[in-house]
């Protein structure tokens, strides 16, 4: 029997493909995934552990997740006129939302730099991106060439991180209304910042139909349970909901999360304290000469190194067991670094090590 060689039975877009890297870390100060740097207090690991023993690992676990999605209700108080769908992460609600609408000649519009999932699951899946850059050196949006873009390409899709990754930039409402309102299709407004941030859309998915809010419980301290939230208008998400596979959020992750919003309080002050230390850091690094820091709205902050390159400074902080995420390209980030807020005693430890990379 002849070898039957991938290459000829796959689809073409995985030949050019990588699968997608995470770097190692074992060793190093971790400062680049936007993780809370904060574990589950002590006080109340017992109390998790006591939930997660009546988990009955036997059984399928609820494909509606009706208790989680209630708790979700009660604690962000969501308008019952909207519906809501939880993923495995909000990567498995992005893939969702473009499988739906991946008819031949549809696309997404989307900004750059953004967030690099939008980009890598519409070339998987294969549908058309278009990013429309924001404005150079300050990574504001440009809503002019945006609606310019809509009325040209007509998207079914619009991704908007608010607040931005990898920038940190929350634009104002006003501008995304803008959009909303020449919008031809769905608005995916991500709010995976959101806790950071000074002000949320959520309010616009009441407003508009056709705005989707998504969520995630992964910067606040529960990236390793993977649940993403999705949130709007019924008439939309039931529709997006026939794709999602019946089992996605996994029983341990249901109770954990139901266990977490009944606790939020504690997730809530880690977040306010991940905000302090941010503008401390933000200020330290303000003091540094050879870098621009830029402002930021989220649990990272976006610099720009303007005498060394990012990709040695990024060397050096290895060799110092900092690990910070390089993000430097050849167009808006060109020598862009971004590190994550940690513990008080992590952001001090990148900061020497910082100041000894930039010598
Ligand atoms: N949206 C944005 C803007 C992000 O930066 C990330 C993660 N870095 C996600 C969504 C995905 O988060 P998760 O899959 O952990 O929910």
């Amino acid at each position: 029997m002849a070898t039957i060689i991938p290459q000829q039975l796959l689809r073409a877009e995985l030949e050019n493909m990588l699968a997608y890297q995470v770097a190692h870390t074992e060793g190093l100060i971790k400062l680049d995934a936007m993780e809370n740097p904060y574990p589950l207090p002590a006080s109340l690991r017992d109390k998790w552990l006591s939930t997660l023993r009546k988990v009955t690992l036997n059984r399928y676990p609820d494909p509606q997740a009706k208790r989680l999605k209630q708790n979700f209700r009660n604690t962000f108080s969501i308008s019952s006129k909207l519906e809501l769908i939880l993923g495995n992460g909000s990567d498995e609600l992005i893939q969702l939302l473009i499988l739906a609408i991946a008819k031949p000649n549809a696309c997404i519009l989307t900004v750059t730099p953004s967030f690099s999932m939008y980009k890598l699951i519409a070339k998987f899946i294969g549908v058309h991106i278009i990013q429309v850059p924001l404005e150079v050196n300050s990574f504001t949006l440009r809503p002019d060439h945006i609606c310019k873009a809509i009325h040209e390409n007509d998207p079914a899709l619009i991704f908007l991180a608010c607040p931005n990754n990898p920038t940190g930039t929350l634009w104002p409402r006003e501008q995304i209304e803008q959009i909303v309102r020449h919008a031809t299709g769905l608005v995916v407004i991500d709010e995976a910042y959101a806790p950071f941030a000074a002000y949320s859309m959520m309010y616009m998915a009441e407003k508009y139909s056709h705005v989707l809010i998504l969520r995630t419980m992964s910067k606040m301290g529960l990236a390793g349970l993977r649940l993403g939230w999705l949130l709007g208008s019924a008439q939309w998400l039931s529709e997006i909901n026939k794709l999602r596979l019946p089992y996605n959020v996994n029983a341990l992750t249901q109770a954990s999360v139901d266990f977490a919003l009944s606790h939020i309080s504690v997730f809530n002050d880690q977040v306010k304290l991940i905000c302090k230390q941010r503008e401390q850091l933000i200020a330290a690094m303000r003091d540094i000469d050879s870098i621009k820091v830029f402002s930021s709205e989220s649990n990272f902050i976006l610099f720009k190194t303007l005498r060394i390159s990012a990709d040695i400074i990024f060397k050096r902080l290895i060799s110092h067991k900092i690990m910070i995420k390089n993000v430097a390209d050849k167009g808006l980030l060109g020598n862009c670094l971004r590190v994550t807020v940690g513990t008080e005693s992590e952001n001090q430890a990148f900061l020497t090590a910082l100041n000894k990379s930039l010598e």
